[in-house]
């Protein structure tokens, strides 16, 4: 078991009022380590080290960024097995699904290093203005925002503490990191990959703590420039509110779409919602929840989809074989029994699944849900999907669109025209042909539509939104040419 302290100006240090909490196992109440409790005070320390990071990191030339970033994804690599196991002692997830995480941070952290070196601006045609001569020239300049706030959720504790830090340090800001509660060491093993490589100090920070004191004070602080959050609705509409006048990045919730037309492959559809509903054990943002399936093959849907979701091997995260591990916690189980409880009660019909022991359940499937009620509307989190019936596409798209969310969706069909259809349509950040939502290539612009949030992540999206466009106008004087 490892004691960690705050990151703060290149230093490990106590936080301020000496605080300290235990990280436990979801799985089994196992202290896998502790940490310090930043609160307020910590934040402000964290964001005056940034301020003196930037300084230094701003002036550092592209291909010295770009150097110490590459270096620092070859640590990732070399601890990738290292930071799996931490991820899945104190996330839950299972160990093969830890270790898919847990090796994609050094290529994030490439991909990003070389967006950074790509800053390219514009040249402006100003004599194409009204009584503008030959004698100015414009053009733009890309440059780092400045200190950025990074706030990440528990589910995907390496790939999303990555998708910020990795494209803010890129661009030239200097970050402070505060990740979700429950999962904070991998996050800590990560940021020891920056240090090592010879990162700055101040350039990154990380405090571990709770959302709500010290969340706060990281979001209003006027020097922030950039609040990039990924986290559930309800948190993100609070950091919206509180933010005041700075860039605002928001990946948040979503209930998930997927639509099978009755002209669409019923085993390639089934096997990969049994992948995309359950994968760690559906706390993922891009979870298949909904099923939308034509009503003429609901049955054979049913049928087909049903022994693939029972031969799922849930359990222990650690054991070799498990596939999907347990929820972050027992409350959450908890969450996501009742809902599947509620949703029997008013006339939807348990398939299979839905047993629970302790913070696991078993990956359930409910059919004849009403798709206006709480279990199809809400995000649900949890390994269970919502199977309705709709009378023909326009119908599917409908429902598909009837939710406050709209971050990914997948549609099943053999028919072109149906699939540009789907396409123009459906309200949603991203939409996947012949596979459900939950597949993402890191290099792609990935965020949602409407309460799902604001902004793209993906390093050449975020770094877009991680930088400042100035305009640059050289003023000469008129000249004749003789
Ligand atoms: P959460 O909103 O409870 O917490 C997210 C982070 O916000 C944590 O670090 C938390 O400590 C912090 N936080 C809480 N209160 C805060 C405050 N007042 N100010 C600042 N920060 C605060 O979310 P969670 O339970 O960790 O994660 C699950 C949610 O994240 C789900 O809704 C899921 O859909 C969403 N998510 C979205 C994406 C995406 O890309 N759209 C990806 C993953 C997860």
């Amino acid at each position: 078991m490892e004691s960690h302290k705050l990151l703060i100006g290149g230093a490990w240090v106590d936080a301020v009022n000496g605080e300290r909490e235990d990280v436990t196992s979801p799985f089994n109440g196992d202290i896998v380590g502790d940490v310090a409790v930043a609160r307020p005070a910590d934040a402000e320390r964290a964001i005056t080290a940034a301020l003196s990071g930037f300084d230094v990191w701003r002036r550092t030339p592209a291909h010295v960024r770009f150097a110490i970033l590459t270096k620092a994804a070859a640590l990732a690599d070399e601890r990738a097995e290292e930071m799996a196991q931490i991820m899945s002692r104190e996330n839950g997830k299972s160990l093969v699904e830890a270790r898919g995480e847990a090796g994609r941070s050094g290529d994030i952290i490439r991909l990003s290093a070389f967006e950074g070196s790509q800053l390219y601006g514009d040249s402006l045609p100003l004599d194409a203005n009204k009584g503008t001569g030959l004698e100015k020239l414009g053009f733009t300049i890309h440059q780092p925002v400045g200190v950025v706030v990074a706030i990440s959720p528990f589910n995907y504790p390496a790939l999303l503490v990555m998708h910020k830090v990795a494209p803010a340090l890129a661009a030239g800001n200097a970050v402070v990191l505060k990740p979700a509660r429950a999962t904070p060491l991998t996050a800590l093993a990560l940021a020891k990959c920056f240090v090592d490589a010879g990162l700055p100090d101040g350039v990154l920070n990380v405090v571990t703590g709770g959302g709500s004191d010290l969340g706060d004070a990281l979001v209003r602080d006027t020097r922030v420039r950039k609040i990039s959050f990924t986290g559930s609705t309800r948190v993100g509409e609070h950091i919206a509110s509180i933010a005041g006048i700075k860039k605002l990045s928001l990946e948040l919730g979503a209930s998930g779409p997927v639509i099978v037309l009755d002209d669409a492959d019923i085993d390639a559809a089934t096997t990969s919602i049994a992948l995309g509903g359950y994968i760690n054990a559906g706390q993922v943002c891009i979870s298949a929840q909904r099923i939308i399936v034509h009503e003429k093959i609901v049955d054979d849907f049913l049928s087909a989809l049903t022994p693939k979701v029972q031969a799922i091997r849930v359990g222990d995260p650690l054991a070799e074989g498990t596939a999907v591990g347990s929820m972050i916690s027992r409350a959450e189980a908890d969450r996501v029994t009742a809902s599947i409880r509620a949703a029997v009660t008013s006339g939807a019909r348990l398939v299979t699944g839905g047993e629970q022991d302790g913070s696991i359940i078993q990956p359930a499937i409910v059919a004849d849900v009403d798709p206006f009620s709480p279990f199809a509307q809400d995000e649900l989190f949890g390994p269970a999907v919502a199977v309705s019936a709709a009378r023909n596409l326009e119908h599917a798209i409908d429902l598909a669109n009837s939710t406050a969310y709209g971050l990914g969706a997948g549609v099943f069909t053999n028919n072109m025209s149906n699939s540009i259809r789907a396409i123009r349509e459906i309200e949603s950040g991203v939409v996947h042909i012949n596979w459900t939502q939950l597949w993402r290539a890191d290099l792609m612009p990935y965020g949602g539509f409407k309460a799902s949030g604001i902004g793209k992540e993906g390093p050449r999206s975020a770094i877009a939104e991680m930088t400042e466009i100035k305009t640059v106008i050289l003023h000469g004087t008129p000249w004749t040419h003789s």
